[in-house]
């Protein structure tokens, strides 16, 4: 039998947790601060942002939106940003990407303090998880690598390919699994025969941004699926990046979309931001 893995359920698990945390923080005077930088009118951004912004607020966390233009010049947003690093009240920073073309988002994102670096994308936070430091884990590889925590799996000597090799969920995720001592294979849109390698998975992470694409014919049975993908089909329904309906018979475990990858990455957030106020104590 197939067992779904629901990330609604753990994420619900995790937040209850990390609400008890922010009691004790407040019990020592400190509320946990988020801040939100939103340049521009981005729909999607703008949704993300308000449901940031709700979980913060549904766990005690206060959040800060910092709505820009969409002309905010580089120079103005990195004074902001620099203001923020400064704050005492705020213990993390997010920058919602993508940004205006206008603006360079790799000088955004180092100009965040490291500790207050709650996404895990600036370069120090990325050197340290690639030399297994303590440091922001990316929330989204995060969440996955909860879910398979949850799973009871141990993942050392597996076989885990991950679809996908972007900076923010395919790199990071594979570097996460081969901390917890799997075998790690990346694959991307160059690589040749990629079934052949999917079907070795016994954890096959996808991460491409394209609906329904990993079909049973990439899946070995038994393996473990996580579907990172948040697309719209042809009917414009909310899917990922995996046939749900062809794989899940063969597969051990498999998140769901919506309702799978997708709460983790919000709960890895509140996370990291909870203990960056921890840290401030
Ligand atoms: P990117 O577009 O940055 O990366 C996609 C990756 O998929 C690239 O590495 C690309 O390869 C690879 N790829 C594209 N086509 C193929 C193909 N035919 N075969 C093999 N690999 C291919 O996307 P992201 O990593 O940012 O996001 C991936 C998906 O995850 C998206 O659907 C996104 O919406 C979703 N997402 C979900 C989150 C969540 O909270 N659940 C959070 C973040 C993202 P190459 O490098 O060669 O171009």
């Amino acid at each position: 039998m197939t067992n779904i893995i629901s990330g609604t359920e753990i994420g619900k698990q995790i937040r209850q947790s990390i609400a008890d945390r922010v009691v004790k923080l407040k019990d020592q005077g400190v509320t946990p601060g988020l801040a939100v930088i939103l340049v521009g009118d981005n729909p999607a951004s703008q949704t993300y942002v308000r449901n940031k912004q709700k979980s913060c607020e549904a766990i005690g966390i206060y959040s800060e939106l910092v709505k820009l233009p969409e002309d905010t010049k580089e120079s103005e947003l990195l004074e902001q940003i620099q203001q923020l690093n400064k704050r005492q009240d705020i213990h993390g920073i997010l920058v919602q990407l993508p940004l205006p073309k206008h603006i360079n988002e790799d000088n955004v994102i180092a100009t965040i303090a490291p500790e207050k670096d709650v996404d895990g994308f600036s370069p120090v936070s990325v050197g340290k998880m690639m030399l297994g430091q303590e440091t922001f884990l990316p929330c989204t590889p995060f969440g996955v690598m909860k879910l398979l925590e949850y799973t009871g799996v141990d993942l050392a000597g597996k076989h885990a390919v991950v679809v996908g090799r972007s900076h923010i969920v395919g790199k990071p995720m594979g570097q996460l699994l081969l901390q917890k001592d799997a075998t790690v294979t990346y694959t991307h849109s160059k690589t040749n025969d990629l079934p052949s390698i999917t079907k070795q998975a016994d954890i096959l992470i996808a991460a491409v941004g394209r609906a329904n694409f990993i079909t049973k014919e990439h899946v070995k049975p038994g393996a473990i699926v996580i579907d990172v993908g948040i697309n719209r089909d042809e009917n414009n329904k909310l899917v990922g990046d995996v046939d749900f309906d062809d794989v899940s018979p063969i597969a051990s475990h498999i998140t769901p979309v919506p309702g799978g990858v997708g709460p983790m990455t919000i709960t890895m957030l509140l996370f990291n931001t909870v203990q960056s106020a921890e840290h401030s104590l």
